[in-house]
This record gives C-alpha cells, structure tokens and sequence, in this order.
C-alpha cells in the first residue's frame, strides 16, 4: 500500500480546512471523473474553491493532500455539518467510467479503510458515505450502483480476513517535501507526467517544493507570481531535485 503525501500549504487552510479536527469516522465518495489521485489532489490543493477531501486513491496509491486534524469542505452539509466537521473523506478515483482501474482504485479504498478503522480502534459502522450526509448528491455513485454493501464487506474482509501488516504500511508515506531549484533556463511545469498539458513554468533560479519524482517527472508545488496560488505539476528536469 503506496501513501504518498502532498499536503496543502498552510495559507491556503482559510479555505481548504479552516478548522481543527478530531475525526469521528470516515467518508467515502467517488470522483466522478477520470483523473488520477496525484491529479486529483494537485487540481483540489491549486484552486481556490471551499471544496476538499483529505485523500484521493486510485488503482496504484493513496494520495493525502489534508492532515486528518484539519476538516475537508467534502460531504455538502454546511459549515458546521457533521460530515464536513468530523469525517475522514476518501475519493476513489476513475468512477466516470469504471471499469478495470476504477475496480482497483476500490480494493485500495477498502484495504486503506480497513487501516485506518484498525489505527483509531473503530468498527465497521465508522464507514459511511457522502449520501448519508446529503443524499441528492448520489456520491459515491459507482460505488452505490455496484453494491454499498459489497464494499462494506470488502472492507470488512481486510479487517478481518487478511490482517495488515503494521510494519511496511508506512513506508515511504512520510517522506520529508525537498526543495526543487530550477537551473539557469526557464522550466516549463506540466499538468501531467506524459508533459501534454503546460500549466506554467519556474523562473531561471526558482527554488519551490517538490514532493518527489513519479514517472520520471518531479512533482513540484510553486507559487504563481507571488500570489497566495499554489500550483502543483511536473517538471521534466530532474536536476533540480535536492
Ligand atoms: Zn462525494
């Protein structure tokens, strides 16, 4: 199980988890889209809008952009709403279309939710889902369609059918944010690892975060011209990585 952080910057709490939290249970939605979870929490930590979740998972990794003692902006019911204020939210990825990946992305959703009831002691009731707190949503729509119960038992057969080794669980998940410093040519930033999409660039010298090399890429986290916008994507030079 692959834990990768990439939390969001502490100026940006204001909007993205504005208050301290002691979490009571967890959440679980679908995306709806067909992203990857380092996408999906790069695009939730970059724009400015009072919509968050604590983890993306996808059929490879558990991608966490929140801390669990921040709250999420992520079940719809209100500023003081339950499940805004006191839910773990967990987005399972690839649910637009389904199919092969998304079926892996729920495994690891499962095997991670069964972790997470095993680390704070709690039962399989801890587990619910967007729709208790605002059922017009119909999130996690694939998840539902498929089976709510199905899930539940999935989660339930990690809890107990297969125990979780406590030992290499974290590994690797809580590698310290290095420093990314741009050489002496301007560095585009792309949205993706394949370098399809330019989303920006860093100046000659620039130094900013870099949460590590995917695929060959360094995924780094930059300020957009001195503004409190962060932005996150990937460079193709991996020299800049310290
Ligand atoms: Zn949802």
């Amino acid at each position: 199980m692959e834990i990768v952080k990439m939390l969001v910057p502490q100026s940006k709490y204001a909007i993205k988890c504005p208050h301290e939290m002691k979490p009571e249970f967890i959440i679980i939605h679908n995306t709806a889209n067909d992203a990857s979870a380092i996408n999906e929490i790069s695009y939730m930590i970059g724009n400015n809008n009072k919509v968050s979740f604590h983890c993306a998972i996808d059929n490879e990794k558990i991608v966490q952009g929140v801390p669990f003692d921040r709250n999420t902006w992520n079940a719809t019911d209100g500023g003081n709403g339950t499940g805004n204020r006191k839910g773990i939210a967990l987005e399972i990825c690839y649910s637009k279309s389904g199919g092969e990946r998304f079926e892996e992305a729920e495994r690891l959703a499962a095997e991670y939710t069964a972790y997470l009831l095993k680390q704070y002691g709690w039962g399989i009731d801890r587990v619910k889902k967007h729709a208790d707190f605002y059922p017009q949503k119909g999130c996690p729509h694939r998840t539902l369609q498929e089976g709510w119960d199905r899930f539940l038992n999935l989660v339930k057969s990690y809890l107990e059918e297969k125990p979780i080794p406590d030992d290499n669980i974290e590994s690797g998940s809580d590698e310290p944010v290095r420093i990314y410093q741009n050489g002496s040519t301007t560095e585009n930033v792309y949205a993706d690892t394949a370098c399809t999409i330019k989303i920006g660039s860093l100046y000659p010298r620039e130094k900013c975060d870099c949460f590590g090399v995917f695929n060959d890429r360094a995924m780094v986290r930059y300020n957009v011209n001195n503004t409190s916008n962060y932005k996150i994507g990937f460079c193709k030079w991996l020299g800049g990585v310290k």
